[in-house]
């Protein structure tokens, strides 16, 4: 598959005949389930967008049956965007419903298959932006990422996801699922494509109140030859697969042997994340849920009244993992459990921030695994609790709201990609991609 770069080099019958072939490939492949649905929007370089960012005129569902018949009034402010740069949506990616997931797995769509292996889940939640640009499916795919979302399916399928600064990228158009974690990001075949489509997508966008209001580019400005301080954890990996203890250490010679020094640091227990995370992302959901009433969007369920129309459409428009944090962010906010359970993870989220800011007082990167483990194969995440266990390696970076980037390292033994994250200081996305785009040379994976 050409890059980002290559892509926006080809005139218009290039592009046109390539996008034809393109579509004639996606259907070729049907049965990974990458996709939703394809379409042409515009003339421009084709993009993946994830099935929870508004494109006008498109349906856009968040891959749930409640928002069945939902057409996007309005373009997401990233899609705006891409559309100025010259790049078009042309496929909506699966996903996990409303985002709530690590396995594409909970998608009214039904499930997308890992490029790699087709009795293997994709990660999640989005699966299916990851799946297409692992599978050559996509050139580069939008995805979003309030726990881990677009970097654990980019370590699962074998390419390039990064998570910006909280507030970097706008979230108008993106459907919400824990507003003070949510942000979009770039799913590419490598660094310097993930470093052009944040460019493109990140900066000042009035109609999101928490958008940080800042438009400087890292393109103009990529050097892998820079020398960094590079933290690693040598404790935190010790609950990794040992595939995962391979990649980290092959990463470990491959920065020594790029110039960087080298320094091991230490976090908390992640079970503190982990708690903190699923409290505070399921009390955002349970609130920004709350407007699929059957009124609104989407799907109705008709019933006697307005209190069994409310009931019909919920019962029967939510997923069971989307109920049951529905349930859990409720009892998390409900008075009399608000100071014990809300309150108490705020106080350990700025605990988390405070570790951050203390490693980054003389670091410039922290080497960390993303996910414990290869892709799972489906169904190993049945149980919700080992689902949301197998997260920690992301959700902190969310909770400190800081840019982290996850790129592949090296095939196990089975062929299965084994990814690794970079995280940088909050709006250093400079430095994340400078030491990305150094690692990733020097392992010189092989897709
Ligand atoms: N797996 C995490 C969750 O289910 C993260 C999902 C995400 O980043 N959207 O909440």
């Amino acid at each position: 598959m050409i890059t980002l770069k290559e892509a926006l080099q080809l005139d218009k019958n290039e592009l046109k005949k390539f996008k034809d072939d393109l579509k004639a490939k996606i259907e070729e492949n049907s049965t990974l389930n990458a996709y939703i649905d394809v379409k042409n929007v515009g003339e421009g370089v084709p993009i993946a967008i994830k099935d929870n960012i508004q494109v006008k005129d498109w349906s856009v569902t968040s891959g749930s049956k409640i928002l069945q018949g939902y057409i996007a009034p309005y373009n997401a402010t990233v899609v705006e965007k891409l559309t100025k740069a010259g790049l078009s949506p042309f496929g909506r990616t699966n996903m996990d419903e409303f985002a709530m997931g690590s396995t594409t797995e909970s998608s009214f769509y039904g499930k997308t298959q890992n490029p790699h292996a087709n009795d293997r889940v994709p990660g999640g939640s989005s699966g299916g932006s990851a799946a297409a640009v692992g599978a050559g499916l996509a050139i580069a795919a939008l995805g979003s990422d309030t726990g881990g979302s677009i970097r654990q399916p980019a370590a699962y399928c074998g390419i390039v996801g990064m998570k910006p600064t909280y507030g970097r990228v706008s979230r108008y158009g993106l459907g919400a699922y824990a507003s003070s974690l949510d942000q979009i990001g770039p799913m590419t075949q490598n660094v310097e494509d993930a470093a052009i489509l944040y460019d493109i997508i990140s900066g000042s966008d009035e109609k999101d109140s928490t958008n940080a209001m800042r438009d400087d580019k890292v393109v103009p400005n990529l050097n892998a030859a820079r020398k960094l301080t590079i933290a690693v954890l040598p404790k935190y990996i010790e609950n990794a697969s040992d595939d995962v203890k391979e990649a980290y250490e092959k990463a470990i010679e491959a920065l020594k042997a790029q110039g960087h020094t080298i320094v091991e640091r230490e976090m908390m227990d992640a079970k503190y994340d982990i708690s903190a995370y699923y409290i505070t992302a399921t009390a955002e959901a349970t609130t920004n849920l709350g407007r699929y009433d059957g009124i609104r969007y989407g799907n109705r369920v008709e019933g006697k009244n307005l209190e069994e129309t409310y009931y019909n459409t919920r019962s029967e428009g939510f997923g069971d993992e989307v109920k049951r944090r529905i349930l859990l962010g409720n009892f998390v906010l409900s008075s009399g459990y608000y100071e014990a359970y809300y309150v108490k993870a705020q106080k350990t989220r700025h605990l988390i921030k405070d570790e951050y800011t203390k490693i980054f007082n003389d670091v410039d990167l922290i080497l960390s695994p993303v996910a414990p483990s290869v892709a799972p194969k489906f169904g190993e995440l049945a149980n919700p609790m080992d689902m949301y266990l197998s997260d920690l390696y992301t959700i902190s970076v969310n909770l400190a709201g800081l840019p982290a980037l996850s790129l592949p390292i090296m095939k196990n033994g089975e062929g299965m990609p084994v990814g690794l994250q970079l995280i940088a200081k909050a709006y250093d996305e400079q430095t994340l991609f400078d030491g990305a785009l150094g690692l990733e040379k020097e392992v010189a994976y092989k897709a």
